[in-house]
Parts: C-alpha cells; sequence; structure tokens
C-alpha cells in the first residue's frame, strides 16, 4: 500500500506519450522534491525543536519551495514545466547549502551536504549544463569560505577543512560528470541501435523498400483516411514477368540485381505521395493516396511502359524486363484484405492475357 503510494507519487505527470529521457527526468523531479520536502521537514522540526528559528525557518522556506517546485511541472504543461520545476529544485537546493556553509548548520557540519550538489545538477541538466551550474556553484562557496578574514561567514572553519572540502567536492563533480557523460553516450547509442533494428524490421535488405511490415503503416494510414473523407485510396500488385528464366540465364546475383534497378526505377516513376513496397520475391505492392481506379490503371500503365521500354544495362548485358499488373480500389465498399485479393486475381488475369499488361479489378467479371 505504501509502496503502491509511493510509485504513484514518484510517476506523477509521467505519460506514455513522452520518450524514456522525458519520463525519466519527470521521475527525478518527483523523487528530489519528495526527498527534499521530508529531509528539510525533519531537519526543521528538530531545529525548532532546539529553539534554532533562524536554522528552522531556512529549512521550512526549502521545505515549501521544494513543493511548489514538484507542482510547477504538474501545472505548467510541456517542457517549460519540467524546466521550471528542475531549475527552482535546483536553485533551491545551491541556496540551502550556502546557507549551510554560511551558518555552519548543526555544530559546524553544514557544508557536509555540499556532495548532493553533483549528482543532482547532472540529472536535471544532463552534462554540459550541470557543468555549468556546479562551476557557479563552486565559486559561490569558494568566494563565501575563503573571503577575506571570514567576513561571509558566520562560523569558522580552519583553512585545511575549506581547502579539502573544495578538493573533494570538485572530486566527487569530477566522478559525477564522468558518470553522466558515459551515461548520455550509452543512451545515445542505444537510441541509435534501436532505431536501425526499427529500420531494418520495417525494410527489405535487398532493394531498401518497405517490406510487408513497412508498408503496412503507410496502408493503415490510408484506411484512416478513407474514414475521415471517404476519398479511395488503390493497390497495385506488380510482378516481374518470366523471373525465373532471368535467373537461369543471368544468374542469381544478376537476378538480385535487376530487382533492385527495378525497385530503383519504380521510385523514380512514382508521384511524391505514393509509395512501393516489396511484397514478395518478384512482387511489389503500390498504394496510391486519393486515387481511383482508372487513375491507378494509367499510373500502372505508365510504369509498365517505362519498365517495358528500359532494358537493364550491366557488366555488358542487357536484360529486358516486363511486369504484369492488377489494380484495385479500396472504399467504403470494398475493405483492403478483398482489394489485395482482387488485385491479385487482377494480377493472375494479366498474366493469362499474354503478360506486360494492366488489369483492373472491375475487368474481372468479363
Ligand atoms: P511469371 O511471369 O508467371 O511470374 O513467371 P516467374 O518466373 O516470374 O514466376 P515464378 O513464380 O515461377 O518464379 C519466381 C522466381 O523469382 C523464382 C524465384 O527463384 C525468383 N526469386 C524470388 N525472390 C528472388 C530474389 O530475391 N532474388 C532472385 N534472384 N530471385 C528471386
Ligand atoms: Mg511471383
Ligand atoms: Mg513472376
Amino acid at each position: 500500500m505504501i509502496v503502491e503510494n509511493l510509485r504513484r507519487l514518484v510517476k506523477q505527470g509521467c505519460s506514455d506519450q513522452f520518450n524514456e529521457e522525458t519520463n525519466r527526468k519527470i521521475v527525478v523531479i518527483n523523487l528530489f522534491a519528495f526527498v527534499g520536502v521530508s529531509i528539510t521537514l525533519v531537519l526543521g522540526l528538530r531545529a525548532f525543536t532546539a529553539s534554532d528559528f533562524p536554522l528552522s525557518l531556512t529549512l521550512f522556506v526549502a521545505t515549501i519551495v521544494f513543493g511548489i517546485s514538484q507542482q510547477l511541472h504538474l501545472r505548467i504543461d510541456g517542457a517549460v514545466g519540467r524546466i521550471l520545476s528542475m531549475n527552482l529544485l535546483l536553485t533551491c537546493l545551491m541556496g540551502l547549502m550556502a546557507i549551510l556553509t554560511v551558518t555552519g548548520g548543526k555544530s559546524g557540519t553544514g557544508p557536509l551536504w555540499i556532495y548532493i550538489v553533483p549528482p543532482v545538477a547532472m540529472f536535471f541538466g544532463g552534462f554540459r549544463r550541470g557543468l555549468i551550474s556546479i562551476f557557479g556553484f563552486t565559486l559561490l562557496i569558494s568566494v563565501l569560505l575563503f573571503f577575506p578574514d571570514g567576513r561571509l561567514l558566520m562560523t569558522e572553519y580552519t583553512f585545511e577543512f575549506k581547502t579539502r572540502l573544495i578538493y573533494s567536492f570538485m572530486t566527487v563533480t569530477f566522478l559525477s560528470a564522468f558518470y553522466e557523460y558515459s551515461r548520455q553516450r550509452t543512451f545515445e547509442t542505444m537510441q541509435k541501435l534501436s532505431e536501425q533494428f526499427e529500420q531494418q524490421a520495417l525494410h527489405d535488405p535487398l532493394t531498401r523498400l518497405p517490406n510487408r511490415r513497412g508498408i503496412q503503416q503507410h496502408l493503415n494510414f490510408e484506411l484512416a483516411r478513407i474514414d475521415r473523407n471517404g476519398r479511395p485510396f488503390s493497390v497495385v500488385l506488380a510482378d516481374i514477368d518470366h523471373f525465373k528464366l532471368i535467373n537461369d540465364n543471368h544468374g542469381h546475383d544478376n537476378g538480385d540485381n535487376v530487382l533492385i534497378r527495378i525497385s530503383k526505377l519504380f521510385v523514380q516513376r512514382l508521384r511524391k505521395q505514393d509509395q512501393v513496397a516489396r511484397w514478395g520475391g518478384e512482387e511489389f505492392l503500390f498504394v496510391l493516396p486519393e486515387t481511383p481506379e482508372a487513375n491507378a490503371v494509367i499510373l500502372a500503365d505508365k510504369i509498365r511502359q517505362t519498365l517495358a521500354h528500359n532494358p537493364i544495362l550491366f557488366d555488358g548485358k542487357r536484360i529486358e524486363v516486363t511486369a504484369s499488373f492488377g489494380v484495385c480500389e479500396v472504399n467504403a465498399d470494398v475493405e483492403l484484405d478483398r482489394a489485395l485479393s482482387l488485385a491479385d486475381k487482377a494480377l493472375y488475369k494479366a498474366k493469362s492475357l499474354g503478360r506486360n499488361c494492366v488489369v483492373a479489378a472491375t475487368q474481372l467479371s468479363d
């Protein structure tokens, strides 16, 4: 029960729509504000019961500021709210540390808390901004500690204590910065890898065209568009004619090269809004948004002619390639699966009519 409430508190403001890094920052803001509120409240109460009123007042003010910082990112949407929360938390923390250093806190132990600053500054600001804010803080603490005759201090520290405090603080800063730098690099590498995997999963490695899974996203988008504005789109299935013969006559590697060249030709010939995917071995699927069947037939025939009139040349060889096409419109009455199956039937009719031609699904009943 307590664990569940704590979990909810720490995750306040997180969302599935944010990326991991943003959610991580939100968790750190909540966690840090919670710890800040708890510690300053307890220490404030102790100082109060010990009749140390200036210290207790300082700590209570910090409690309120920590509480407000946590609320800021919940009340103000977007990155602005988070940046305000983080800056206020960090400023409050640094201010508190400066006051503890000046007053000495309880029996001169105040400065011992400053080691919290480097990891928190790195958490919130990342490597670069974290370093800048820690540099500013180090400067402030050094001025407070080493001002001639200790005139900025309300307590006394030995010279050795002050120098060792700064040295050890710089060591912790260095370690925190190094840790944050490695963490950021690892995160960036992981993100790149995950993008690469995503790209590989959605594309065919030979032709670099989208594969079945890849084109599915475009199909879903077009289906949603039909739901919105009722405008149909068309699918075209193309199958290379006698591809087995091309493999037999020129070798499998040259067959692969032919597929690569054809893919490039298709992409060049298409309009900007159209998509082509490798549907299977030597079969391709075209998705033509906002295109009724009649226009899709015209476009498919242009692609057919381009292919037929541009033999593929390499290694001094000239390979004539043609393809057959089946076209079908997807609309409110013909759903996608049925349209794909009709396009397939139209394609096989095109094969039976002698290949190198385009057949529309509406011609099938003839
Ligand atoms: P049709 O005109 O009836 O379509 O004849 P076809 O020879 O093209 O059809 P079939 O289905 O008999 O043969 C398809 C061939 O495509 C057989 C297969 O080895 C070849 N193929 C499929 N994928 C690849 C590939 O990635 N690379 C190469 N080189 N060949 C492939
Ligand atoms: Mg085939
Ligand atoms: Mg074929």
